[in-house]
């Protein structure tokens, strides 16, 4: 839809959007009416340099041209039709993504937060249909975030965040131990516990990779106590952090994976991954999603997928990841440069807002996140080009001197 169809004025627009629609979002003043590539265009064609593509989504680009043929070809074909029969796109799609994360099985949901609701739930039911009826128990990390729905939200490990203060209770059955400190993840286990999940990189709590010590002492740890290693993927997963999932930066393999966000295209999908005696757990009716699996969203995904694999993004984000992280070092006021491939963090020093920076950076059309008091964190499409990532530089540069 374009806004001259409506006969809005953006101000009537944004008028009516503050009129009847549930705001919890700090938006940019800003119609979002189309996008290509690496830019998104307002409703006067301004084009705006893309560094958050839809929060980590648009990895292959926005409206990358084979996601849009084959949205459009599945809808002509058949929309919806709920789990009872095969669809085609659904299963093609398991065989790709299985195969691409070295994964025995997949269960399709809608959302990351969905997705790790099905990875907490089949987590659990291992615990209890092959231990006790109290072995269901997870250790996650402070500082993380897992989502939005009960369990996601209890998993997520910041008990004073807005994402749980003045919700009542949690769920129950989450202890939090310190990010990137074995120890304190040993020592949280108890003959209760059934498993561990964290992110390879939090990405809400600050752009902090898991360090190889720890990741791989979580596998470690997790396989001397019998313990299932969770990971909850979603933002670092499909080409992001320079390999197809973050967990092959380190050489390990979790028993259970959480995916969202860049699988889809910009389409709505999530999923687990599991290992096959994992998986079991799950027979008709424990678990199930009226959309999982909808023939849109797989199509879309296995365009996708097929794109960032052909392609190669995850080389491209190792590659420019490391280029663009060098390039930022020499900002001004910076503290550390965090980051794994495309997730990029730049902390500044006390004198500097990362909310600042965002706006600063807005004015002049780059479109970047930021997180805590003093971070900005980008996560630009896949396909970036060191041209692209020197422009963005110049901006924050530019916007970084008008604010000191
Ligand atoms: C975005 C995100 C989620 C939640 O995904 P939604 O699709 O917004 O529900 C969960 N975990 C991580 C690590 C995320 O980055």
């Amino acid at each position: 839809m374009k806004l001259k169809d409506t006969g809005l004025t953006k101000e009537e627009l944004k008028a009516k959007a503050k009129k009847y629609i549930i705001e919890t979002y700090e938006r940019f003043d800003f119609v979002a009416e189309s996008a290509k590539d690496m830019y998104i265009y307002d409703e006067t064609g301004t084009g705006y340099l893309d560094f958050y593509a839809g929060i980590a989504v648009n990895s292959a680009g926005n409206c990358n041209e084979k996601v849009v043929a084959a949205v459009k070809d599945q809808v002509m074909d058949i929309i919806h039709t709920f789990n009872y029969p095969y669809t085609i796109p659904q299963v093609l799609l398991a065989e790709k993504i299985c195969t691409a994360t070295r994964m025995d099985k997949i269960f399709f949901q809608n959302s990351g937060t969905e997705a790790n609701e099905a990875m907490i739930k089949m987590a659990r039911k291992y615990g209890v249909d092959h231990y006790s009826p109290e072995k269901y128990q997870i250790i996650t990390a402070k500082m993380s975030f897992h989502g939005r729905t009960f369990g996601s939200m209890s998993a997520t490990g910041q008990p004073m965040n807005a994402c749980q203060i003045g919700f009542g209770g949690m769920t129950p059955g989450f202890v939090y131990a310190d990010f990137n400190d074995l120890c304190s993840f040993e020592d949280a286990v108890t003959e209760n516990t059934i498993a561990i999940m964290v992110e390879p990189v939090q990405g809400e709590g600050g752009v902090i990779p898991a360090t190889f010590e720890f990741m791989t002492g979580l596998r470690k740890l997790c396989d001397d106590k019998g313990l299932l290693l969770l990971l909850d993927e979603v933002q670092t997963g499909w080409g992001r952090t320079g390999a197809v999932m973050s967990y092959m930066n380190y050489g390990i393999k979790p028993d259970i994976v959480s995916m969202a966000k860049a699988m889809g295209g910009g389409m709505p999908i999530g999923a687990i991954c599991a290992r096959k005696e994992v998986a079991k757990v799950f027979t008709p009716g424990s678990h199930g999603t009226t959309y999982g699996g909808h023939p849109v969203s797989c199509a879309a995904s296995l365009a996708q997928i097929t794109e960032l694999l052909d392609r190669d993004l995850a080389g491209n984000a190792k590659k420019l990841g490391n280029y663009f992280m060098d390039k930022l070092k020499n900002l001004p006021h910076v503290k550390e440069v965090r980051g794994q491939g495309l997730l990029v963090g730049v902390e500044f020093d006390d004198q500097i807002k990362g909310i600042d920076v965002k706006h600063g950076c807005f004015d002049r059309k780059l479109l970047i996140t930021s997180i805590g008091a003093h971070t900005i964190r980008m996560v630009p499409p896949l396909i970036l080009t060191e041209d692209d990532c020197d422009k963005a530089y110049e901006i924050i540069k530019e916007t970084l001197e008008s604010l000191i």
